[in-house]
């Protein structure tokens, strides 16, 4: 049996959210919904997730000593990392101490970098993966490249959301990609994945949630989520993605195989590949994923509540409700608080939704927003949430 406390009393069921962006911030107010105490953590003030939990903590969750002061301090039931750049050395750690750790601090370390879930699906799963290399060096990639071949993309071990990632043409392009990728990795490191380049017909996020129903853990999938990316960036996303059946039994079984593997309860972002009835498995997010957004309109629970009541050891529900779409709210330039213009425009369109996620700095690239359309049929919901994003104009 499942019992929840009362919020701000000895009673209370107390969870920690790692990161508070605007995809914790989901996770945070589907827990305030069934009235547990959240606690959210991030490396800045005033967070998206900070504006809506019970308490607002600000630390540098990279570093091993404030992360356990903090969770010693709160004494947390369960911890909810949000983001990769997380000491998760120091979550194994706690875990073995006591600590609950969604899904599993294992999982938090195992794609806190993109090598360890590779060569978790790859080696120890042997599932299908691009061809790929490591590499520490300009000389090691020149050699690694032309083994996977042309065209391939090189990428951070550790990085997000396309930051240093290049696509090479031919070995001319070596040098740039080693540079690039240099400069671009969120978290300090010198070692890179070249990985050959996938000619997909489109990719997709399969959200997989495991949870508990009548005693036993169970798999649930959404419907597949397509979307489209620019620089390693999700700019749109859509509900459901047509697949061919043999596809789609391919890819259920990929991410079956993954989330099995990492275990523990919550929801997954498996991310494939697919040519014609060829499945190939890129990476998983051990959490809410930025593409599932669009779930926010599309599914009777979100992938914020399927996290949430997972975690908590409630049953979850999967069924898609109606297609529909997301379009991202882009910055558009650097400034603090910047003014929404539009908003009235953007939400006169039929079946849009809009959220603005409160972030206290803009910048040209930064998700400041996203658009949500709901409609009898995905390409409605594309052109009607690109049509609500592109109303939307942030200005100083
Ligand atoms: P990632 O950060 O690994 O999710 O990469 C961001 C995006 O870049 C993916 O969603 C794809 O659109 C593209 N991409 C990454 N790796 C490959 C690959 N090996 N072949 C083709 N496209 C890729």
């Amino acid at each position: 049996m499942v019992s929840l406390g009362t919020p701000l009393s000895p009673s209370a069921t107390r969870v920690m959210l790692l990161g508070s962006g605007e995809l914790a911030k989901e996770v945070l107010i589907a827990l305030q919904r069934l009235g547990v105490e959240t606690i959210a953590v991030d490396r800045y003030a005033d967070a998206p997730g900070h504006q809506v939990a019970h308490s607002a903590r600000t630390i540098t969750m990279s570093d091993p000593a404030q992360l356990r002061a903090l969770v010693e301090a709160e004494r947390p039931d369960v911890v909810v990392p949000e983001i990769e750049a997380i000491a998760t050395g120091t979550l194994v750690e706690l875990e073995a101490e006591g600590v609950r750790v969604v899904p599993t601090a294992r999982a938090a370390q195992l794609t806190m970098d993109r090598e360890g879930i590779r060569r978790l699906a790859a080696e120890t799963l042997g599932l299908p993966t691009s061809a790929h290399r490591f590499c520490d060096s300009l000389d090691e990639l020149r050699a690694a490249a032309a083994e996977v071949g042309f065209p391939c993309v090189v990428k951070p071990v550790v990085s997000s959301s396309g930051k240093g990632q290049s696509t090479l043409a031919g070995p001319d392009d070596v040098e740039a990609a080693w540079q690039y990728a240099m400069a671009g990795g969120r978290v300090t490191g010198t070692r890179v994945i070249v990985e050959g380049f996938v000619d997909f017909d489109y990719e997709i996020t399969l959200l997989t949630v495991r949870s508990v129903r009548g005693g036993e853990t169970v798999t649930d999938f959404c419907a597949p989520v397509g979307h489209r990316q620019e620089a390693g960036d999700y700019v749109e996303s859509w509900q459901p993605q047509a697949m061919s059946p043999v596809a789609l039994d391919r890819a259920q079984a990929i991410a079956a195989a993954v989330t099995a593997d990492l275990g523990g309860l919550g929801l997954f972002g498996v991310e494939l590949f697919v040519r014609g009835d060829e499945v190939w498995f890129s990476e998983v997010s051990p959490r809410p994923h930025d593409t599932g957004m669009v779930t926010m309109t599309t599914q009777w629970q979100d992938e914020f509540e399927l996290h949430a009541r997972a975690l908590l050891g409630l049953p979850v529900d999967t069924t898609l409700r109606n297609p529909g779409a997301s379009a991202v709210v882009y910055g558009g330039l650097d400034a603090v608080g910047v003014i929404f213009d539009g908003v009235d425009d953007a939400l006169a369109l039929p079946g849009v939704e809009l959220r603005l996620f409160g972030k206290p700095e803009s910048s040209t690239r930064r998700r400041m927003g996203v658009a949500l359309a709901r409609a009898e049929d995905v390409d409605t919901a594309r052109a009607t949430a690109r049509e609500a994003a592109g109303r939307v104009h942030p200005r100083a």
